[in-house]
Formats: C-alpha cells, structure tokens, sequence
C-alpha cells in the first residue's frame, strides 16, 4: 500500500489496518547503489574458496535455526500464513542453508575423456557477477533461500527485490545473513514494486535474472531482460496443478490430501492442487466427503493454533477470486461448498475466501485452465487413465501434479507421461523437498530448475577445459587417432 510518498506499508492480510512495517521505494539511483555494492563485494568473495563459502550458508543456516519461531511469526503476520506453515517456510530455508552447505564439498564438475591420447576435459563453474533477484509474496523467506544461497555457493553478489506484500520477511532473512557474517554489501535489497524490479532487471551490472512469480510478469522481465542483454534470465512462474483420483484409490488419503492441497495456505501456492481430476466412478462420493470437511474448516487469524485456513494476500486478490469463482457460477458449473467472502471475527478487514469446490467444469473451461492462486479447487470428471493424463497434460502450465491410486502400473504410466516438472504418487500436488530439483514444463518456466541438483546452474557458467600433455599438435576431429598415438 503507497501513502503517495516515495514510502510505502506492508500490512496483516488478516487485519490490515495492522502495518507490519514500512519501507522506501528504491528509485533507479538506489538499485545503481546497491548493484554497484554487490559488483565490489562479490570481487573479493569470488577468491573465497567454495568450500569456506559453503561454511558461510552454513552459519546463515544456523541463525535462521536460532530465530526460527520470530520468524515464522513474521511470516504469519506479513504473509497471512498459519503458524505451521510459515513454520515450514523458514524450515524450508534451514534445510536449503544445509543443502547448499554441503554442495560445497561435492563436484563441481565432470571429468571426461577426449578424442586423443595425452589430453583430458573437465568442466568447471565460474560466477556470473551480480545476480539480480525478484520474488514472490508466498514464500518469503523460502523463496530468497532458493536463489540466495546457491548465488553465494557460486561466488555471486545478490541484489534482491522481494515482494512489495512481504518485504519485512526478506529484510528478516538479509539481517540472518548478515548476522552470520556475510560480507558487507554482498546481500542488497532494494523495496518497491514493479518500477524497482524493472530497473534491477535491466541493469547493466547485472549478469543473471532470477525471478518467481506469475506469468505476466515473467514475460515482461524476460522480455525486458533480453532486449538489453546479455544476461542469464531463469523464470518459475504458476501453475494450474491437478490431482488424479483413481477408482483404486484409497479415498480417505485422497481426502486428506486434496484438502492440504487446495486449501493449505489458502491455495497460495504455486503448486497448490487447483484441478481434481477424478474418476466418474468415485467423483460423486468422493467430492460429498471433500464438500463436508470444507465445510468445517475453521477460517481465522493465522497466528491461532485452531486457524485452517488463513487470509488470502489482499483485498484485490480476493476480488480475482471471487470474480474468477462468479465467472464459473456462470458459466454453469456448480459451486458445491464456499464460493465467496468470509468475515471473520476480531479480524477486521481481512481478506477471507471460504474453501471452494467447483464441479462440472470441462477442460476447456476458464475456471479450469487459469491460476486462480486461492482456494478453489475445480472438479473434471475423467473415465480412463488416458483420459486423466490427457486431462492434466491440457493445459499451459507444467508445474506439480500427482496420482492416486492403487495400480503401480497405472502409477508409473502416469509418472511417465504427465507433462510437468514434478509428480507425486498418492501424495498431494504440495510437499516439494529442496533436495530435488523444482520447477515446472511450459509456460511454468524456460528450463531452469531451483534447488536439487541443478539449483546452481541459473548462478553460474559451466566453462569446459581441455588440457593436453602429449607435446603434440593434436586436431580432434582432423586427426587420425591411431596415427597420433
Ligand atoms: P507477481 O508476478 O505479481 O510479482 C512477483 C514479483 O515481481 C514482485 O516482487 C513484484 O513486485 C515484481 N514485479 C511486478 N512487476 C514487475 C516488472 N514489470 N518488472 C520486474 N518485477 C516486477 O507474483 P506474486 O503475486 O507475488 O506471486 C504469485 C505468483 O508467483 C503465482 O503465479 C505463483 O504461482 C507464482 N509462484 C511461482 C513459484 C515457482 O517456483 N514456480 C513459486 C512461488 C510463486
């Protein structure tokens, strides 16, 4: 929320009269500042060894560990996620602190064999300079882990824009790193909105874009990126993701998953389980036993341990939802639980939307094919596999999906031939471990993936060396093999 000055607050979803804190907005002259910070510092952090940069992530982790409760709490109160979740959140960033620690004592490359005798090949990283960082509300201490930590494994300098809706979490989270002794001027953050994150994004001193968020705004970075180049650009954008449901399945665990699913941060995740593929056989019974547990969620101020559903972001995000479930209503599916605001007591102002389930959708309907980013879950009625992979795979996105059933055949088919970065079997489409690598097909991304074992390559350039000790002139694909020896 602007004042109309050059500050702005961030507020409690839940109650936002409640001001969380307030924050300058970085003019271009701040981000040339603190791009130009990071190019100085990263010159000398580049000399560290990898493995003493990793006991850096390491001791960042292990400040993380110590405020974890303060900082769940912020993250419950600036980003409206209930207490465990936003738990979960930072545990998410302690577990990424270890991960990446540990990368740094492991490969760093590939040793190959080359065409002549006398010679090897091998592969190295080297930094990309300054990496510019844009990134979402939802996961706002997360999400800067995924990027910041392996930027500094690779011997980056960071430059960060969080979200205008969360940014006391990501200064929590710089202030860890710069507790634990992070080089000064390494870590930068620069607050704002879309003007902010444009100038970091076209910045000169910036080598590498990373950003998360929606797919308009993907488009116009990486637009805006490549025009004045050259430079890395990663996007991991939204997700449309869909839970098949099995006539085999175990129903029960089906219940307990799509609930977590769809309405666990109140469907604000990217992974969020949004389309409920399931079998005409089961649709009915199964979509009555969802209908009744919605029902009973308990919508409430995310800081209280009864609360199961917490505030959607904003105000204008509560109007999208509502405006995109009346669309459906409409069009002439059926809303069979929730399907509008909430007013919760003692949270005034706070932007509730009841646990939603929409039934009688088609692929092609709008409701089925957009992010909603809320808690809606859309139901499509399938008669076969094929027919479900079919289903999950027509779509834009390619982020999450997952598969219930009984039938491993069944189940590693559906592995095999569904179309999106990342798949669960009898799981919800939620519950991603940093230690794989995450990120999504289609309009859900260009390529890269964050975490995992290729969470380092939007940081760093693979350089291939070749070293020859034969005394020779030696022509790979010229020479005679044989003749060289
Ligand atoms: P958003 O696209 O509205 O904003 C993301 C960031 O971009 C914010 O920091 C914002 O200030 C900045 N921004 C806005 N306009 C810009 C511009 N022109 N140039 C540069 N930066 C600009 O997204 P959001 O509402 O914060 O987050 C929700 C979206 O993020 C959903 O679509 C969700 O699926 C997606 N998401 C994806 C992942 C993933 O890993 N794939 C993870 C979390 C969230």
């Amino acid at each position: 929320m602007t004042d109309g000055t050059d500050r702005f607050a961030s507020t409690n979803p839940a109650r936002p009269a409640e001001v969380v804190g307030h924050f300058a907005v970085a003019r271009a002259t701040d981000v040339d500042t603190a791009v130009a910070r990071a190019a100085a510092a990263q010159r000398d952090w580049a000399k560290v060894t990898v493995p003493a940069r990793a006991e850096m992530i390491a001791a960042i982790g292990a400040v993380l560990a110590q405020r974890k409760a303060a900082l769940a709490e912020l993250v419950s109160r600036e980003a409206g996620k209930i207490l465990v979740e936003a738990g979960g959140d930072v545990q998410e960033a302690i577990d990424m602190a270890a991960y990446i620690a540990g990368q740094g004592r492991a490969a760093w490359g590939t040793v190959h064999p080359c065409e002549m005798p006398s010679k090897i090949g091998f592969t190295m990283r080297q930094p990309v300079g300054v990496v510019g960082m844009i990134t979402p509300w939802n996961f706002p201490v997360a999400i800067p882990s995924w990027k910041i930590f392996p930027a500094l494994l690779a011997g980056n300098g960071v430059v960060i824009k969080p979200s205008e809706l969360a940014p006391a979490c990501c200064d929590a989270f710089v202030q860890a790193c710069i507790d634990a002794g992070v080089p000064e001027g390494l870590v930068n953050v620069v607050h704002g909105f879309g003007d902010a994150g444009g100038a970091l994004t076209v910045h000169p001193g910036v080598r590498a874009v990373s950003f998360t968020g929606s797919v308009p705004t993907g488009r116009r970075v990486a637009a805006a990126a490549m025009e004045v180049g050259p430079k890395l650009v990663s996007l991991e954008l939204g997700g449309k993701n869909a839970m098949i449901v099995m006539p085999d399945a175990d129903l029960d665990l089906v219940v307990e998953g799509a609930l977590f699913g769809a309405f666990g941060t109140s469907g604000q995740r990217c992974t969020s389980t949004s389309r409920l593929v399931v079998h005409r056989d089961v649709a009915g019974e199964l979509v009555d036993l969802l209908a009744a547990r919605a029902a009973k969620l308990v919508l409430g101020d995310p800081l209280s341990p009864s609360t199961d559903v917490g505030p959607v972001i904003d105000r204008p995000s509560l109007d999208r939802i509502a405006s995109m479930v009346e669309r459906a209503s409409a069009e002439g599916n059926e809303i069979v639980v929730g399907g509008e605001p909430v007013t919760v007591d003692g949270c005034d102002g706070g932007a509730f939307f009841a646990p939603t389930i929409v039934r009688g959708a088609t692929r092609s309907s709008y409701i089925a094919r957009n992010e909603v980013f809320g808690p809606v879950l859309t139901v499509l009625e399938i008669g076969s596999l094929d027919d479900a992979i079919d289903t999950v795979n027509d779509c834009d996105y390619g982020l999450s999906a997952s598969i219930y059933t009984s039938d491993v055949n069944g189940a590693l088919r559906a592995v095999h031939e569904i179309d999106t970065g990342i798949v669960y079997v009898n799981a919800p489409t939620i519950g991603a471990e940093i230690h794989l690598p995450f990120g999504g097909t289609k309009f859900t991304g260009n390529g890269y993936r964050e975490a995992g074992s290729r969470g380092l390559e939007q940081f760093s350039e693979t350089k291939s060396v070749y070293i020859d000790y034969s005394g020779k002139l030696h022509k790979a694909q010229i020479d005679n093999r044989e003749s060289i020896a």
